[in-house]
């Protein structure tokens, strides 16, 4: 996701705020600490509605994140690694490198996320009780992060993918029919049904209670990126099956010409890409592998500086480069690329480059075929 930023680590999983959820941050602040609050507990001060206000709010996502967290370390536990966790608009989501290889582990780690959402709701409300009678603000604060909380666990076991109930009731088809594609397309195809459901009844809420206009644009609005991630997952998992059994030697480039750290740009686009219409490089001095350069490298530089620019400037330098083998599955390549956020592999074989596996080498071959209709 772009447009987010780093803020740190928790239990060793990167955590990325993107810019979009200071939008949902200040709206849920605003409507605690102008509506909720002052509607429900009259007669607090102004400044006590905007701190509890603020403080929910913070604790609400905080919720989120512990939500998250809870996929995070139930996947890691079972061997999915977890890159990194993004809030944004729309809640948090858990970016894994990699799907499930078993059923048992995706089960797991779907359910963990709302049984967290249940646990922290009873928590909550649990405070609530407590102090009740003591602080009223802080049992106010309570009482709403546990409704939030349960509601966030309902919400989330709705079976339509990419929700954690569609990932639950995708575990279970694959564990009956042992057909973990099959199991994707059904489970995402209930999830666009999900997704076109909430436009709807966000569109029928804006026009039969224009009062309620924003929850109806804000369901329509979630509807929209349900149904949009659960087509992506179905594209996802079609070109999986294309790629199934592909190996890296099939669709490497095994013509990327050796050239010198210190050409620049200009003179390699003039004497290797007009005339040989080579896509890679090999740059190489005294022999060794110093790095590699494709077509995306060069267009990262505006052209007016290709005359200044030297390859060694722009290229992936050799201790930047994760090595792949030419019998290697191309989805494991694709795997690792994710990982190691790398758009291109030499493919190594008896210590020598063989080849490179670029991004574009794959979107390359599924364009071609996915055109010729196979
Ligand atoms: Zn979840």
């Amino acid at each position: 996701m772009g447009g987010a930023f780093n803020l740190g680590r928790i239990f060793g999983i990167q955590f990325r705020l993107h810019y979009t959820w200071f939008i949902i941050f200040v709206l849920i602040t605003f409507s605690l600490s102008w509506q909720y609050f002052p509607y429900v507990y009259p007669g607090w001060n102004a400044w006590t509605y905007w701190l509890v206000g603020i403080a929910t709010s913070l604790l609400f996502f905080s919720s989120v994140v512990a939500h998250e967290l809870a996929h995070s370390l139930v996947g890691r536990a079972n061997g999915i690694p977890v890159k990194s966790i993004t809030l944004f608009i729309f809640g948090g989501v858990a970016h894994m490198t990699r799907e499930a290889a078993r059923h048992s582990a995706e089960l797991k780690m779907a359910a963990a996320g709302p049984i967290a959402s249940l646990v922290i709701s009873g928590l909550f409300f649990a405070i609530h009780l407590g102090l009740k009678d003591i602080i009223e603000s802080v049992a106010a604060m309570a009482v709403w992060l546990a409704q939030i909380n349960a509601v966030l666990a309902i919400f989330n076991l709705i079976p339509g993918f990419p929700l954690d109930g569609g990932r639950v009731f995708r575990s279970l088809l694959w564990r009956f029919s042992g057909n973990y594609q099959r199991a994707t397309k059904i489970a995402t195809r209930v999830g666009r049904g999900v997704g076109y459901l909430f436009i709807l009844g966000g569109i029928s809420i804006i026009f039969l209670i224009p009062q309620q206009w924003f929850s109806g644009l804000w369901l329509a609005f979630i509807g929209w990126f349900l149904e949009n991630t659960a087509s992506a997952s179905y594209r996802q998992t079609q070109w999986q099956g294309v790629l199934e059994g592909v190996t890296a030697s099939e669709l490497m480039n095994a013509t990327c010409p050796v050239v010198s750290p210190d050409v620049t740009l200009d003179h390699l686009v003039q004497e290797y890409i007009f005339t040989g219409g080579h896509r890679c490089f090999l740059v190489t001095g005294g022999g060794e592998l110093k790095g590699i350069l494709t077509l995306r490298d060069i267009k990262s530089i505006a052209q007016p500086n290709w005359e200044v620019t030297e390859v060694k400037k722009v290229m992936t330098p050799a201790e930047k480069l994760k090595v792949a083998y030419p019998d290697q599955d191309v989805l494991s390549i694709l795997e690792q690329m994710g990982e190691h956020n790398i758009s291109q592999m030499p493919v190594v074989s008896e210590g020598r480059v063989v080849g490179l596996v670029t991004r574009d080498n794959l979107v390359r071959f599924l364009r071609t075929r996915s055109k010729l209709g196979i």
